[in-house]
């Protein structure tokens, strides 16, 4: 059979799909924004290692508990926990050329009728890698929480490895110091392994104040709580290629200003917190291979908090890192095994090839951040007249130094920035409606190391 329609279709068919092959790469060039990677900062993701992640989480496990509460002894215990940890920090300040410097700050804190029961001291391992640049005070910080806990939280004394819950997020602290303790960053970059989370926050909330007290430059802060685990209780999911970014769209903290101005330009999803997630998704996607990172609007999981959330309280760009899935058998239990159910946050359930890529995306993001000029400075959106084109403008960064700019547009409906046009000029007017898209301007360096983006605010 020929018939003459059928003929027709097939090349009708044909010629559609060249059409539809000549299209793609137009298609996907415009949704994908410029991808680079700079080989120094891929030779420092090369050198995480699931060996040495291994090793430090298998000598953390080792001080049995590491309850905040529990009693100081030898080779027991949060405070020899936090003498292991400090040596480890200590232990590459020789290979840093005097930038590194780490310490406990301790701190006493009384019994308050909810998780303290009694005086009891404190302490933050703090490892500091200080800015090569005297002119540049901006403070990058990362966190992961050394204590641990079982099913009642009161109970100091049983053994509660928290190998995942929270030894993950710590040892990732130490991994990261042991290489980029090697390089010189303009900026400051703290590592913190806070105490005290379980019974209510306390030292990330010590910090947070003390940050807020001391006037610190702190532009951003990640927490790192649960981040080696990849399979899910309750359900036979095994996920090592998704990790979550939680950040509130709305401040924790705003003044009747600061709600007024969100509200006018619609600004509900550019939180300064919203715009680090994606910095985080987008940067951690370049460097870090078969891992996607998921935004998750909100300021942490449902109903719950983490050490991120003190920081966001006092007006700080704070967000969260967590596994994609939570196991709930492995998480604030006793060890034990009930209905062949085994329970316990025991160190044979740890992923060590998700806790890798974990740690490679935090890194990436500080490098990237410490690096990188900081922020443009009063970026503005034109609004002294109608027009179905946007004209943005703004001000060279106060520290370090921009070879250009990045405008930044997305659909209002979309989640990421989707196209980036550079310009090595202070402002730029592009052929799309402010009305119909979203815009932010990020500075770049010579090495090609993006700011945090800033969303513009109405200027005439
Ligand atoms: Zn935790």
């Amino acid at each position: 059979m020929n018939h003459p329609i059928h003929r027709y279709s097939i090349r009708y068919l044909v010629l559609f799909l060249c059409g539809l092959l000549l299209t793609v790469p137009f298609l996907v060039q415009a949704q994908v924004p410029a991808v680079r990677r700079d080989p120094g900062l891929s030779a420092m993701l090369a050198q995480v290692s699931t060996d040495s992640l291994q090793q430090y989480l298998e000598k953390l496990v080792s001080f049995g508990t590491r309850h905040t509460l529990s009693p100081e002894e030898e080779g027991r215990g949060i405070e020899a926990a936090r003498q292991y940890v400090l040596s480890r920090f200590q232990s590459f300040e020789a290979g840093s050329e005097g930038r590194l410097s780490a310490t406990i700050d301790y701190f006493e804190v009384e019994p308050n009728g909810r998780r303290v029961d009694r005086e009891v001291r404190m302490g933050n391992v703090m490892a500091t890698l200080q800015g090569t640049d005297p002119e540049d005070d901006r403070v990058f910080l990362v966190s992961g929480h050394i204590d641990s806990r079982v099913s009642d939280i009161m109970n100091a004394t049983d053994d509660a490895p928290g190998a995942n819950d929270d030894g993950s997020g710590v040892v990732a602290l130490i991994e990261m110091v042991r290489i980029m303790s090697q390089q010189p960053f303009p900026a400051t970059i703290i590592f913190v392994a806070v105490s005290g989370e379980e019974q209510g926050l306390i030292g990330a909330a010590h910090l947070a104040r003390r940050a807020s007290e001391e006037n610190w430059n702190l532009v951003a802060m990640i927490n790192n709580d649960m981040i080696g685990n990849s399979a899910s209780s309750g359900t036979n999911l095994r996920d090592n290629t998704r990790l979550r970014v939680f950040s509130e769209g709305i401040p924790l903290v705003e003044t009747e200003q600061m709600a007024a101005l969100r509200r006018s330009t619609n600004a509900e999803n550019d939180s300064k917190s919203r715009q680090l997630a994606r910095y985080i998704k987008e940067v951690g996607e370049r460097y870090v291979d078969q891992l996607e990172i998921k935004l998750i609007y909100r300021n942490d999981r449902f109903l719950r908090g983490g050490d991120h959330t003190p920081f966001s309280r006092e007006g700080f760009t704070a967000v969260r890192l967590c596994e994609m899935n939570e196991n709930y058998f492995q998480q604030h239990q006793d060890l034990r095994t009930e209905g062949g159910q085994q329970y316990g946050d025991l160190i044979e359930h740890i992923d060590y090839e998700y806790l890798r890529k974990n740690t490679a995306v935090n890194l990436a993001v500080l490098a990237s951040l410490a690096s990188a000029p900081g922020a443009p400075r009063e970026v503005g959106v034109d609004i002294s007249g109608l027009s179905n084109a946007t004209r943005l403008r703004w001000n060279s960064p106060e520290n370090g130094t921009a070879s250009g700019y990045y405008v930044l547009m997305r659909e209002t409906s979309d989640s990421m920035w989707q196209r980036k046009f550079y310009t090595e000029a202070l402002e730029m007017e592009l052929p799309y409606s402010k009305d119909n898209y979203f815009f932010a301007v990020q500075a770049v360096g010579a090495n090609g190391a993006e700011s945090l983006p800033v969303f513009p605010v109405p200027v005439r």
